[in-house]
């Protein structure tokens, strides 16, 4: 398969781990890079990559998993929309399972709620539009890859005149949470295998800032275990020649300026919070997007009262800890025993994209 095979290569990936590993000799000490994007963490652990790299190179686990990130506070909010007389609130399957303090969207479901998983913002369009007795509320989340699919929706919900339906807005913009990560003083990086979906929509210059204001690397990525040698293999190869700038691997797919219609689009339906909270990382400004003046007529938390109370995680939750890449998954007291798939206590067991689901089907010992 194109694209697909080349990637895969069982030859190319012993010639990479050879170069990696030269260049990591010459290095001669220890790395770390973050990995941003969760879809990265998921391709690490299923093809064992961590395994087959030199121990001087190490991967740390970055905050890019939506559904990892949304807060115990949002989710309660999504419940309690759910629950409300006459509603029908539709999500992307991930977040059903996601605990919240009173239960999932899934329990939910269970006590009668008439909740809907959707593969699209517009699948929920479309069942607003077959049901004009109802409110449609749709669960947006997401960094700018999904955020382009719910302007999309909206506006086309707008030239239709639908006035049934509303979107809850969780979308987050990725570079806000990479500054706080480099900002604190917990964490010692030295690059960045960068979130190639969120480029292909925001684009490769789009990250300047990390070598310009941070003095480190970063490389735009694509999914294949190829791919993610390479990056590694790339930002190796800057620190032995003495450069720290963005490059990007992912030229197939990703543009140094993004995709411009896109982004002109969610300028248009999107707006900046003055701050918006993130499990794990605390309140982060301007890193979320709410619905513009424009828009505010689709905003659920504008259509409905909100119960909008922060809450704290669970005791036995150090999700925090892994999206800030400061524990790896089975470092948690609780992993694999009272957190598995199938009763997540934390968020990054719940999407095949957290580290903690990926670990857990993937790489456990
Ligand atoms: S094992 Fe569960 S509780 Fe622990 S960090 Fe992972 S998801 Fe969170």
């Amino acid at each position: 398969m194109e694209y697909v095979d080349e990637f895969r290569d069982p030859e190319d990936a012993k010639r990479l781990l050879k170069a990696i590993a030269a260049l990591a000799d010459r290095l001669g000490r220890t790395v770390r890079f973050m990995e941003v994007c969760g879809g990265h963490t998921h391709t690490i652990y299923r093809y064992g990559l961590e395994r087959l790299l030199p121990d001087a190179v190490e991967f740390v686990h970055g905050p890019g998993c939506p559904v990892c990130v949304i807060p115990m506070g949002r989710v309660d909010d999504a419940v309690h929309l759910a629950s409300q007389p006459g509603v029908i609130f539709t999500t992307f399957g991930d977040m059903m399972r996601v605990p919240g303090t009173g239960g999932s969207l899934l329990q939910a479901q269970a006590r009668g709620a008439d909740i809907r998983f959707v593969y699209s913002p517009l699948d929920a369009l479309k069942i607003a539009r077959d049901n004009p007795d109802r409110e449609v509320v749709f669960f947006a989340v997401g960094f700018e890859t999904t955020a382009p699919s719910t302007a999309v929706t909206l506006a086309r919900a707008s030239a239709l005149g639908v006035s049934n339906f509303s979107v809850f807005c969780n979308h987050v913009t990725i570079a806000p949470p990479l500054r706080a990560l480099l900002d604190g003083e917990e964490l010692a990086l030295d690059g960045f295998i960068g979130p190639g979906h969120v480029a292909t929509v925001v684009g490769a210059r789009h990250f300047d800032f990390i070598p310009a204001e941070y003095g480190l690397p970063l490389v735009v990525t694509g999914f294949e275990p190829l791919d993610i040698l390479q990056a590694v293999e790339m930002l190796l190869e800057q620190y032995v020649s003495g450069r720290r700038a963005v490059e990007n691997q992912y030229a197939r797919v990703v543009r140094e300026e993004g995709n411009t219609a896109a982004l002109a689009l969610m300028r248009e339906v999107f707006a900046l919070r003055p701050t918006f909270e993130w499990r794990g990382l605390g309140f982060i400004e301007s890193s979320g997007y709410r619905l513009s003046e424009a828009y505010s007529r689709f905003d659920a938390e504008l259509r409905f009262s909100m119960p909008g109370v922060r809450v704290a995680d669970p005791p036995a939750c150090e999700c925090g800890s892994v999206l800030k890449g400061l524990l790896k998954p089975w470092q948690c007291r609780v992993f694999g025993t009272g957190c598995t798939p199938e009763n997540p206590i934390g968020t990054c067991m719940v999407s095949p994209e957290g580290a903690c689901a990926a670990y857990y089907s993937f790489a456990r010992i």
